[in-house]
């Protein structure tokens, strides 16, 4: 996946995202983020906490297609909510 390194402070470099690094943080929260390697300027991707995983969990052992994509709506605005309580704290 290509990605460019834009926003403050960004190199405006693009580059080729290979993986994706896990932080863990308090309460059980990670942190899915990836670095530039031209700066080193960090992105974040998203957190997750101990009930998102859960529910990707979940969603891996259903089959029933309109059920998956259900509990992913819901997971995506547990992240949202989630990254900004964090992004908060932060500042
Ligand atoms: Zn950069």
């Amino acid at each position: 996946m290509l990605a460019v390194c834009d926003g403050n402070n960004g190199c405006n470099q693009e580059f080729n995202l290979e993986k994706l690094e896990i932080e863990q943080l308090d309460d059980g929260i990670e942190k899915t983020y990836f670095k530039c390697p031209n700066c080193g300027k960090e992105f974040i991707a998203f957190y997750t906490d101990e009930a998102i995983r859960n529910k990707q969990k979940k969603i891996r052992k259903l089959k029933d297609a309109n059920k998956i994509e259900r509990l992913k709506k819901h997971t995506a605005i547990d992240m949202n909510v989630l990254r900004k309580r964090i992004e908060q704290e932060v500042i």
